[in-house]
């Protein structure tokens, strides 16, 4: 397979902040639990976490090998970063911006869960320099939090996105779950319908998955009741598009719906399988082609960090532990996998460039059957010159598309994977 590997500058990075009151029920996500009282202001443990992180903001800088851009967008996500204190949160951003440089219009992101935070609080942060919000709502129905092992109530759900509205942090989103054990069609309609009465700019909607090692996978079965049946999954989908399409959403990503102007920057270099810097416990990088995972425990975390100062005049630093091997293959599927979650779906013109005309051909052939079903769609060159004769760029139709892109994706790394 033809392969060229292009190296672009690094210009986003996700930095983990793994402390949450309690773990969810679903959650699989490396985060230490810290309990309803601690929080930046007295965890020690939390304290501790922000020097090793500052410490590895700062070795990788100085192990860089790569083009640096200065970074576009930066993303805070856990875990629960409004467990963090303002001036955490600025110690944090202020150490990237000495570092690596943050553009001026850059976008600066946030999680944040109800019933952690005050008025006061998002001004500060605010004033640290976060210019957008996701926070964590999840449902609409105390009975559903509960469920879920949430710790928040619905009361502190609309007081949050009160003190969002007036704080002036107008750029926020909100994400949901459907498929969650109990939850009725009837509910997820009451869950997007006063997601769209608080006018909120911005949806992240996700079908829930049962990870395994998680209470969930314990106590339910895929497939089982109380889970809703995968046809009623496919009709809470099915309405969401409806639903917010109407309210005027764009449905730019499989699982995300925007108010024109408001689709997340940062969320598009992953699904453009553009590098990234993935920074702090468990965060993983996707640099030249490579994935680096970091370790996903605090002692493991605190130990590489040891290790990394010890290694201070090594160059090239490695600034990892682990490395996925990339082979051409994984990357041309990673692009396709990720690229076809968008609603523009995938240049195939760049694929060619990178990976030869005859993957191409191969692809358009496999996919054929699915095109036959309404659910694979090409876009042709309007204009001269026209092009080898392949289509420009291919994408899932929504929602019935979006909806199969599991099977589409089988299919495709079927045809890919035979020599
Ligand atoms: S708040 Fe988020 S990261 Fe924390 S336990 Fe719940 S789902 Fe996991």
């Amino acid at each position: 397979m033809l392969f060229v590997l292009l190296l672009t500058p690094v210009t986003a990075a996700y930095i983990h902040i793994p402390f949450c009151r309690r773990r969810c029920f679903y959650c699989d996500f490396p985060v230490s639990v810290v309990g309803d009282r601690l929080n930046g202001h007295n965890s020690g443990t939390i304290h501790h976490y922000l020097q090793l992180l500052i410490e590895e903001l700062r070795l990788t800088y100085y192990g860089l090998n790569h083009p640096i851009g200065q970074l576009q967008t930066i993303f805070l996500g856990g875990g629960t970063p409004s467990l963090l204190t303002e001036s955490q949160i600025g110690q944090i951003l202020q150490t990237i911006d000495q570092f690596w440089g943050i553009a001026v219009n850059a976008e600066i992101s946030m999680e944040m869960d109800p019933g952690t935070f005050d008025f006061h609080q998002i001004k500060g942060y605010h004033s640290a320099g976060i210019n957008r919000v996701s926070l964590g709502v999840q449902a609409f129905q105390s009975q559903l939090l509960a469920v879920s092992g949430r710790t928040h109530t619905v009361e502190d759900i609309h007081q949050s996105v009160k003190y969002l509205h007036q704080s002036g942090l107008e750029n926020f989103s909100i994400d949901l779950i459907s498929g969650l054990p109990h939850q009725t069609l009837e509910q997820w309609q009451d869950s997007l319908l006063k997601a769209i009465m608080l006018s909120v700019p911005h949806l992240s909607c996700y079908d829930l998955i049962v990870e395994p090692q998680t209470p969930f996978a314990r106590q339910y079965q895929p497939g089982e009741t109380p889970l809703p049946t995968d046809e009623t999954t496919a009709q809470m989908y099915r309405l969401t598009q409806q639903q917010l399409n109407l309210a005027g959403y764009c449905h730019y990503e499989i699982s995300n719906f925007a108010q024109p102007g408001y689709e997340c920057r940062h969320n598009q270099t992953y699904w453009k399988n553009l590098p990234f810097y993935g920074l702090g416990m468990g965060a993983a990088s996707y640099l030249e082609g490579v994935r680096y995972t970091r370790p996903r425990t605090m002692r493991g975390y605190g130990e590489w960090i040891t290790q990394l100062q010890a290694m201070i005049h090594q160059k090239p630093l490695p600034i990892s532990i682990a490395t996925h091997p990339h082979t051409p293959l994984d990357c041309l599927l990673d692009t396709l996998m990720l690229g076809l979650r968008l609603a523009e779906g995938v240049d195939l013109r760049a694929l060619e460039v990178q990976f030869g005309s005859l993957v191409i051909q191969k692809i358009i052939d496999g996919l054929t059957p699915h095109c036959n079903q309404n659910w694979v769609v090409y876009d042709y060159p309007t204009h001269p010159p026209l092009s080898t004769g392949f289509p420009i760029r291919m994408r899932l139709t929504d929602p019935e598309g979006f909806l199969f892109s599991n099977t589409v994706l089988t299919t495709l790394f079927h045809v890919l994977s035979v020599k």
